[in-house]
């Protein structure tokens, strides 16, 4: 068979494979042979393109694959679970680069010596730069917030939305000019330059805590960049890979904005999420009542039915494996036990899958929004774990900050046992009702020490 054919049957079990793969990655039960699937397709990509096309550096090539597999399996080996929103953002930031830089190539390659730009490939190649520079910066700006290296805080200034504006007019005037104009390597440059610096000034105003969802934009911005500049080369698979991406990062990001009933707009310009110091909660006004883990292993191990609500606490306390041990032994003595999972529960998106499926907890015990609420009303009792804007009833008040916002009714079930440290609010700076209501006992206590004495409690209940 002629090798075109072959190269163009590769490339087209490679899109079927990326396309199936991200299908799988919609359940936790598939996820991770979708990963799977979608790394071979990238393979399979990767080794059609080098060998279709004439090799400068062989060299130069291994060398890149054997330093990008180093440091990526590095990483994805070393870094702990809380800190995977800033894995995320480094990647993006480095795949909206990489479009970028590809685009540059190809610009110096065909205009760098004085011949005119095709209108088409030009205002590709536009694009990619674009695109895939604004991801750069702002994926690492973002970065740098997630890990306490830039402020968490909102940095506003007068005029700053006019600025952006500005800005991104005059890029496009740039852009318009190096597609239709006399284009020069100095226009490219300082297109990319304003490119760069847009990315900076559009993640600088938004708060530390809301990071996960620009992440998830960013993440979409990647794969369009990718998809433009695969346009650029002509290159088919660049194109599909690139929109899987840009599709499913902008569907992901309006998930999570939904389950924070918050617009796109308003986290982009809101200038909420602010990592600050929290409002001035009045705790200790209203009595609560408060149980050992003694009394919390009494009440676990003789109710019939537990549904467990995992939260961001959860995640910073590293108390899943505790969690897991004692809903073995619930279970062991007959407790029927589920999980409900909130959608932004926790600091990214699927949070509390992974950090579930890292404890060997079965996908099937996990429950989202959607299907637990009903069964809350019959269950007997739910143990919140470091969980608190996502079981607040204060998002039923319309005068609420979280009004609107879909919560996990757990006010509903015969008893509510609270596992946190203190009555502090979470993530959205606000009391929690739920804790001072008659059903609801508070655990205090650090989530993975308060679930080991749980354990120990609940072997000897
Ligand atoms: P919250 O931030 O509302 O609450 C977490 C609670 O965990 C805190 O009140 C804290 O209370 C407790 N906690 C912290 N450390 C520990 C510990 N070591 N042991 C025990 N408890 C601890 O988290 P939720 O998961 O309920 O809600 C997530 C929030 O994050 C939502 O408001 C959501 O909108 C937001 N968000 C989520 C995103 C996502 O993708 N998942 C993205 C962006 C925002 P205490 O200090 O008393 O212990």
């Amino acid at each position: 068979m002629d090798t075109t054919v072959i190269a163009h049957l590769a490339l087209l079990a490679s899109a079927f494979l990326f396309v199936s793969g991200i299908k799988q990655l919609s359940s936790p039960a598939t996820a991770r042979s979708g990963n799977a699937r979608a790394a071979l397709a990238m393979l399979v990509a990767v080794v059609v393109t080098v060998l279709q096309n004439e090799i400068l550096s062989w060299p130069i090539v291994a060398a890149s694959v054997v330093a990008g597999a180093l440091a990526g399996s590095f990483l994805a080996r070393t870094i702990k679970m809380t800190a995977m929103p800033q894995l995320v953002a480094v990647f993006n930031g480095f795949g909206g680069g990489a479009s970028a830089a590809v685009a540059g190539a190809e610009f110096l390659r065909v205009a760098g010596g004085g011949a005119t730009l095709p209108a088409a490939e030009g205002a590709t190649i536009v694009l990619g730069t674009l695109i895939g520079a604004v991801t750069l910066s702002g994926s690492f700006i973002a970065y740098g917030k997630l890990q306490g290296i830039v402020t968490g805080n909102p940095v506003v200034f007068p005029l700053q939305k006019t600025a952006n504006a500005i800005l991104f007019l005059g890029i496009l005037v740039a852009g318009a000019a190096l597609t239709v104009g006399d284009p020069t390597p100095e226009m490219y440059f300082a297109l990319a330059g304003a490119a760069l610096v847009l990315g900076v000034l559009l993640v600088i105003p938004i708060g530390g805590a809301d990071m996960p969802v620009v992440v998830s934009l960013l993440n979409s911005y990647s794969g369009l960049a990718a998809a433009a500049t695969g346009f650029a080369l002509g290159n088919m698979i660049l194109i599909i890979a690139g929109a899987l991406v840009g599709a499913s990062g902008l569907i992901l990001t309006q998930i999570m904005c939904k389950a924070m009933n918050r617009s796109l707009a308003n986290v982009a310009f809101g200038a909420f999420g602010a990592e600050g110091p929290k409002a001035k909660l009045k705790t200790g006004e209203r009595p609560v009542r408060d149980v050992d883990a003694e009394q919390a292993a009494m009440i676990l191990a003789y109710a019939s039915s537990v549904a467990v609500v995992p939260g961001y606490g959860l995640a910073v306390a590293q108390a899943q494996h505790e969690l897991k041990k004692v809903c073995d032994m619930l279970q062991e003595r007959g407790v029927t036990v589920r999980f409900g999972i909130h959608p932004v529960a926790g600091r990214m998106p699927g949070h509390m899958n992974v950090l579930l499926a890292e404890a060997d907890v079965s996908y099937d015990q996990l429950l989202d929004l959607d299907e637990i609420n009903p069964e809350f009303g019959s269950t007997d009792v739910v143990l919140v774990v470091g969980a608190n804007d996502v079981v607040n009833p204060a998002a039923r008040d319309p005068d609420s900050v979280i009004a609107g916002m879909p919560i996990l009714d757990v006010d509903r079930a015969r008893s509510v046992i609270v596992m946190k440290r203190s009555l502090s609010a979470g993530f959205a700076g606000i009391d929690n009702d739920l804790f001072y209501m008659d059903n609801t006992m508070m655990f205090f206590g650090d989530a993975k020490q308060a679930m080991s004495d749980l354990v120990r409690e609940v072997r000897e209940a």
